[in-house]
């Protein structure tokens, strides 16, 4: 239950409608411990009516306590309602809170940790994991509390009746906690493993359904539905093994309890003869010993929910412990005003990898086109991707305008800097809403500006919609070379003093890309720019030329 702790910070800001559902449940407990007094005050006044008193006093005392008991049922009917609805919305909110902090953390964190895992773990975190913890959270952890209450005052009523009876009861707690404990030690590592096998389901339809053009064209349509059905037959199996403990350990735990009462019943009859015990108070203590089963019963499925909460809780807090990159305005903020660049003795290896770069000096000059060239693999994108910070130097220093980019804020940096990667990255919106992403609230005629310099003005013209044409995810609906003029006047409008286009023109036709360099060759000049590229007219835009080869520049 350690782990689960850390859970009350998410409670914390709900502290006071925890509380007052609390108290609800203190009430509603109170009045479910009333009822076994009200049993044996029935019983009384019934016996009674057998016995000597006049039989209309006595059935007047028996209508008296039948209407008492009404009374009670009802008032725990209402106080029954009132802590469902209060307790879920708070826990409602608290995994909403989770959901959120979580988002932002996922968010936040350096692309290196997404470089080394599936998505598909990620995304069951953000399904799966906080699914569970809702559940555990609203149905189980809250609705555990008024079961405690009930089970805790039965036993104190049932000690004040008849200590050695109630011992009785106690005794078989420890044997419970036993069972448990068995128990547990199977299902705990099947909660894991079921969550495990979750993700990789996850993992599986998510990266099929996104290359679902090569499942096609390689025609792998049936070996990938054998291998999902496979995944989910694993989870069929583990999913059976779980039930198969959980169906034992309810009815289990039931028989043990019923044992319990058959040995109360016998030691309470010859308590009975004895005189040691009224009738009436063999009744209550009955009744209260019946209420005690039911938490005890509900107990078998607390414990087997804990573990599959606890599974899921240590699995959110390993990603929630993954160091996020600093906050996008820590640091002073960098205010480009020419655009030099100087890469000084920098080098750099992925996780795992040997090194990508290998005490890389470059220096650009305000204002100059510098063409990338080399094999593929010798580093060229990475130089962009450290610019941008998206990964940091294991030596060396990065300098724009003379300051080091270490120093400065995130934000600031990847203000100055506009990206047309490789892969083409555009959003499930209209042509205006991906242009305008790098931009807050710019103008129709400034998105057209844009969508002129990149020549992407008109394809967009012929299209269905124009500008609010809808581009499909990642921009399916459109082609190879379009998608990337899109992400060119997407770089162009954020205006940034520095541009880094990464095969940004690889997709053109060469008279396209002419036309693109023409025209943008007012653009480029009054930026610095990296061109990582092949292509001879795009080399022939550049000031000077550069050679990567193995992670070290071999010429200029
Ligand atoms: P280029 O742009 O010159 O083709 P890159 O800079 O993309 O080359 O890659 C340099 C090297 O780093 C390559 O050997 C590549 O395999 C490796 N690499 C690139 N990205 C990653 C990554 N996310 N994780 C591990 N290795 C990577």
């Amino acid at each position: 239950m350690s782990d689960l702790r850390a859970l009350l910070v998410f409670a914390a800001p709900h502290r006071s409608a925890l509380a007052f559902s609390g108290l609800l449940m203190l009430c509603e407990s109170a009045a479910a411990l009333l009822v076994p007094w009200a049993g044996g005050l029935l019983t009384e006044a019934m016996l009674r009516t057998a016995d000597v008193t006049p039989v209309g006093l006595a059935s007047a005392g028996v209508g008296i306590v039948l209407t008492g008991m009404l009374g009670l049922f009802a008032l725990q009917a209402l106080l029954k309602f009132g802590t469902t609805y209060i307790l879920g919305n708070a826990a409602d909110k608290i995994v909403s809170d989770l959901k959120i902090r979580l988002y932002d953390h996922l968010q936040a964190l350096p692309l290196a940790y997404y470089h080394q895992r599936r998505l598909g773990d990620t995304l069951a975190l953000l399904t799966n994991d906080v699914y569970v913890l809702s559940g555990f959270i609203s149905g189980t952890a809250l609705a555990l509390v008024p079961l405690l209450f009930t089970a805790g005052g039965a036993v104190i009523l049932m000690f004040r009746i008849q200590p050695s009876l109630a011992l009785l009861a106690v005794i078989l707690i420890p044997l419970f906690y036993l069972l448990m404990k068995i128990v547990g030690r199977r299902l705990r590592p099947l909660a894991g493993q079921l969550q495990e096998e979750y993700a990789t389901a996850v993992a599986i339809a998510q990266e099929n359904l996104g290359m679902l053009p090569a499942i096609k064209t390689f025609t792998r349509e049936r070996q990938e539905s054998t291998r999902y059905r496979d995944q989910i037959d694993r989870i069929f199996r583990l999913n059976v093994k779980q039930r198969r403990i959980y169906a034992a350990l309810e009815p289990l735990v039931q028989l043990i309890a019923a044992v319990g009462i058959v040995l109360v019943l016998a030691l309470a009859s010859a308590d009975l003869a004895e005189g040691r015990l009224a009738p009436a108070q063999l009744v209550s203590f009955l009744l209260y010993a019946a209420l005690l089963t039911r938490p005890v019963s509900g107990l078998a499925n607390v414990y087997g929910q804990t573990q599959t909460a606890r599974g899921a809780f240590a699995r959110l807090q390993q990603a929630m412990d993954e160091p996020p990159e600093p906050a996008g305005d820590v640091g002073s903020a960098l205010t480009v005003v020419k655009g030099e660049i100087e890469f000084r003795g920098v080098s750099f290896g992925y996780a795992g990898r040997s090194a990508a770069l290998e005490r890389v000096d470059l220096q650009v000059a305000a204002g100059e086109t510098i063409a990338i060239v080399g094999p593929n693999g010798a580093g060229k994108s990475t130089l962009g991707h450290l610019l941008m910070r998206l990964h940091e130097p294991s030596a060396g220093q990065i300098l724009i305008d003379g300051i080091d980019i270490a120093s400065v804020s995130l934000e600031s940096l990847r203000r100055q800097i506009g990206v047309v990667p490789q892969h083409v990255l555009l959003f499930n919106a209209t042509v205006r809403d991906n242009i305008a992403y790098g931009r807050p609230e710019p103008s129709q005629s400034e998105i057209e500006a844009a969508a002129v310099a990149a020549r992407a003005d008109d394809f967009i013209a012929r299209l269905p919609q124009g500008y609010d044409t809808l581009i499909g995810d990642r921009g399916v609906r459109l082609s190879g070379g379009q998608q990337q003029r899109l992400a060119l006047a997407r770089a162009l409008l954020k205006d940034p003093p520095i541009l880094i286009l990464d095969e940004a023109t690889a997709m053109f036709d060469p008279q396209g890309e002419v036309e693109y360099l023409q025209a943008s060759r007012d653009a480029l000049k009054r930026r610095t720019v990296l061109l990582i590229t092949h292509r001879p007219a795009s080399l022939a835009a550049a000031d000077r030329i550069v050679r990567m080869e193995q992670g070290r520049i071999v010429e200029s």
